[in-house]
């Protein structure tokens, strides 16, 4: 059960926030709910559901895995469902343990969720206010934004560093808003793909203001080989750390995440929560943590799908960012809007598209096939651009 109890609602109303937005957000909770319309696969469906897409297009808008649960995950999930009768908490602490030795930080250092948007929600709601802000990156995973905007906290978007790579620049995030509650960095970002480097995102926590913390959401950082940043909380720093299991380890549907954080910052966030997680999410994603050299092999896979798609761009003159990642930001010279409609016709769902970069769109990285039928699609409608 969800509960927010007095306690909560006084730190709310020091924190500035409204007993308006207090209840909005006592509403939410209660009703078990994550702020449920805010996560990448509800945005990509506010847009699908405004197209008429046809039931067999092929589907590249979520960043999704079509590989889905390893064979190990999928054994596990199965065995688990006939005892589903029983909450089975031992499950999600044997995952919390599996992935706290795995990040080198202690079981209470870790807490389980299903997915990562909602201790994304939470961590915002937790250290945001009306005095103390988000900032985030822009264009970036707008699911931050919108939560701090639920409860009446500013928000500052800074621009990522098209310079470098399109990496977060740190040092314009704080300079922007130097006493904000929250700095939001996706690493990789989502929906450019593209890394930005540790040095700068300790950068960050060393100079970020006391109080706040550096929200970091590595949903997508198997995919990179990219160091994460458990040494962070194994450091005791103000480092939030987001992990999901619905992309590298295909599990989207199935529902496993965490945060990684010192358990003083943890607490903070555990009011908003609700309780018993879905057992077959948690002994899924321990099977995936256990499953031998799979992080290497799905990012090999999904790295060599991608890579082969970007070559292909590149010789046909085609301009996009370089992404690391399961997505990549592809500039189609026209709407963004004209070009998702367009491939829809040729039944490919692709998007979506982010404000401060109107022509350009977000294709996620399917499985081959799906590349070779985006291809043939993606080379007609820009004929008609
Ligand atoms: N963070 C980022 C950057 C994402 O792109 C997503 C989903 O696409 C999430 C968090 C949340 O994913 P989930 O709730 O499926 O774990």
């Amino acid at each position: 059960m969800s509960f927010i109890n007095c306690e909560v609602e006084q730190d709310f109303l020091k924190r500035g926030v409204s007993r308006r937005n207090f209840g909005r957000i006592s509403a939410l909770v209660a009703g078990g709910a994550a702020l449920p319309f805010y996560n990448e696969a509800a945005m990509a469906q506010q847009l699908s559901m405004r197209l008429d897409v046809p039931v067999d297009a092929v589907r590249i808008n979520a960043n999704e895995n079509p590989l889905g649960p390893c064979p190990e995950a999928a054994e596990a999930m199965y065995a688990v469902i006939k005892g589903g009768g029983r909450y089975m908490y031992e499950k999600t602490f044997e995952f919390t343990k599996t992935l706290a030795d795995l990040d080198g930080v202690k079981p209470d250092y870790v807490q389980a969720f299903a997915g990562s948007s909602a201790p994304l929600h939470y961590s915002v709601i937790a250290f945001t206010s009306k005095d103390r802000g988000l900032v985030t990156a822009d264009p970036d995973y707008e699911a931050a934004s919108r939560a701090a905007q639920f409860i009446g906290a500013k928000v500052t978007k800074v621009k990522l560093d098209a310079a470098n790579g399109y990496k977060h620049d740190v040092k314009a995030m704080l300079a922007a808003d130097p006493n904000a509650g929250a700095y939001y960095v996706c690493n990789p970002n989502n929906p450019t793909g593209t890394l930005t480097p540790k040095s700068d995102i300790e950068w960050l926590v060393k100079n970020k203001p006391a109080g706040s913390v550096v929200i970091l959401d590595e949903a997508y950082i198997h995919l990179t080989g990219a160091d994460f940043g458990s040494d962070l909380v194994q450091q005791d720093k103000d480092v939030i750390i987001l992990r999901t299991f619905s992309k590298l380890f295909g599990m989207a549907g199935l529902r496993a995440g965490a945060a990684i954080g010192r358990p003083d910052l943890l607490k903070k966030i555990m009011p908003y929560s609700a309780g018993a997680h879905p057992v077959t999410g948690m002994v899924g994603a321990t099977a995936s943590l256990r499953a031998k050299g799979l992080v290497e092999k799905r990012r090999a896979i999904i790295a060599g799908t991608r890579n082969d798609t970007l070559s292909w761009c590149t010789s046909k003159g085609y301009t996009f960012i370089p992404s690391v990642s399961n997505k990549f930001m592809i500039d189609v010279k026209m709407p963004a809007r004209a070009y998702i409609e367009g491939m829809v016709k040729e039944k490919v769902l692709v998007g979506r598209a982010w404000p401060s970069m109107p022509t350009y769109v977000r294709v996620s990285v399917g499985l081959p096939e799906e590349m070779a039928k985006w291809k043939v699609a993606h080379e007609k409608v820009m004929s008609k651009a």
